[in-house]
């Protein structure tokens, strides 16, 4: 696959999918498709194949789906999950799956918000990458190869154990075109059908540099301290932000005591790796926001200096000092996603943050 300089993300190796149509339950064998597997795995798929008579069927399936609101409802479970050991186990799946016409789903981390990576209404299999988590990374090129398994803690751990001045960043927000992506993510991203037009195996980062220290910081208000009326100058500020920081506003609903309740709003200011030359320490943050956020009077005493790891940690919630042994916990996350599409209907901008903190505070 061919290398553009435009991304840091390059997606691999794929074992392609050929799109199998949906099957009823009646109608598929399952022990076929079981006995195939070994057949076509170049190495033993002793304790890769799962079905609901192993003990760790059920947790496994659980621990790898992130949102218990679909964990708690009767959704259709999986005949079998197979949580590759080898690549050649994720090939024997494709091969399985089509030939028995079983519907495969392919689930890395688990975190898809509607559950696509783990139920579907047809009979199928999870194919589960989790186990396939290596990392290796190359400090003379600045890049790293990463098994589709690997959690994102898990590479911000491996990155800090290798150098304090390199990090990762996710995501680039560009707009790209037929020409600017690409012939062969072109291609890619034209897709398969109702499922992906492959599975991948591992990926190739570049790594960005960044200062060996950097800067946070948490400001909170409350309604009562003004918080509707900086949420709204938020907005207006945070899109013409240096691509070096980040703003985010998180409110939450807090009881003063007795029936007092109100919102507080956290104004968290975290820098990215977007450019690469990240924002560096407290003066020159001081600076940027006197100039640009003055409205959210922030402090030196709010700002705390912290390597880009560590940053990463506060910005996931973690409290100052914790380790960063914490980023290779693969805890479920214990949630059930509600996120919701509020539609504010009016036109005054201003009415509608104020509409927006009423509903927080659940009026
Ligand atoms: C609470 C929460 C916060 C989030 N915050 C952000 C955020 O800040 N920024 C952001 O960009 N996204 C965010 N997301 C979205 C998240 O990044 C995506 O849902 C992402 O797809 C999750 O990756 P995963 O490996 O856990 O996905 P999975 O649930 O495992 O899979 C997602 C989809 O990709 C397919 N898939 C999985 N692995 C493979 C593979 N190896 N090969 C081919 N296809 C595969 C699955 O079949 C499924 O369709 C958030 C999601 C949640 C739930």
């Amino acid at each position: 696959m061919k290398t553009s300089s435009y991304t840091c993300l390059i997606v691999s190796i794929f074992v392609f999918l050929s799109i199998s149509s949906a099957a009823s339950y009646n109608s598929v064998d399952f022990d076929a498709f079981l006995q195939c597997l070994p057949k076509h795995s170049d190495v033993s798929t002793v304790g890769a194949i799962l079905t609901p008579n192993n003990a760790s069927f059920q947790s496994i399936y659980q621990l790898r789906a992130n949102n218990l609101r679909i964990l708690s409802s009767a959704t259709s479970r999986p005949v079998a999950i197979i949580t590759a050991l080898h690549p050649s186990h994720a090939q024997a799946a494709v091969i399985c799956a089509k030939r028995h016409g079983i519907h495969l789903r392919i689930r890395s981390g688990g975190h898809d918000y509607e559950g696509l990576s783990y139920i579907t209404d047809v009979p199928f299999v999870i194919l589960d990458m989790f186990n396939l988590k290596s990392i290796a990374i190359d400090m003379k090129t600045e890049t790293a190869w990463i098994q589709a398994g690997a959690t994102i803690g898990e590479l911000y751990y491996s990155i800090a154990k290798k150098s304090k001045v390199h990090g990762f960043h996710m995501v680039n927000g560009r707009i790209l075109n037929r020409k600017s992506m690409g012939e062969d993510v072109f291609w890619a991203i034209r897709g398969g059908g109702t499922t992906s037009f492959g599975i991948i195996l591992s990926w190739r980062i570049k790594l960005v540099r960044v200062p060996p220290r950097v800067t946070v910081f948490t400001v909170q208000r409350t309604l009562e301290q003004g918080a509707t009326e900086l949420a709204y100058r938020w907005q207006q500020v945070a899109p013409k932000l240096p691509k070096d920081l980040f703003i985010r506003l998180q409110p939450v609903p807090i009881n003063n005591g007795g029936n007092n309740k109100t919102v507080r709003v956290s104004f968290i200011g975290h820098p990215t790796t977007l450019t690469g030359h990240f924002l560096g320490q407290a003066d020159g943050l001081l600076r940027l926001m006197n100039v640009r956020f003055s409205e959210l009077g922030l402090t030196r005493n709010d700002c705390l200096e912290m390597s880009w790891v560590k940053s990463a940690l506060y910005w996931a919630g973690f409290p100052n000092g914790t380790s960063i042994d914490v980023l290779l916990d693969r805890v479920q996350v214990d949630s059930v996603l509600q996120d919701q599409v509020r539609l504010l209907q009016s036109s005054d901008p201003e009415a509608r943050v104020r509409d927006l903190m009423a509903s927080v505070d659940g009026h």
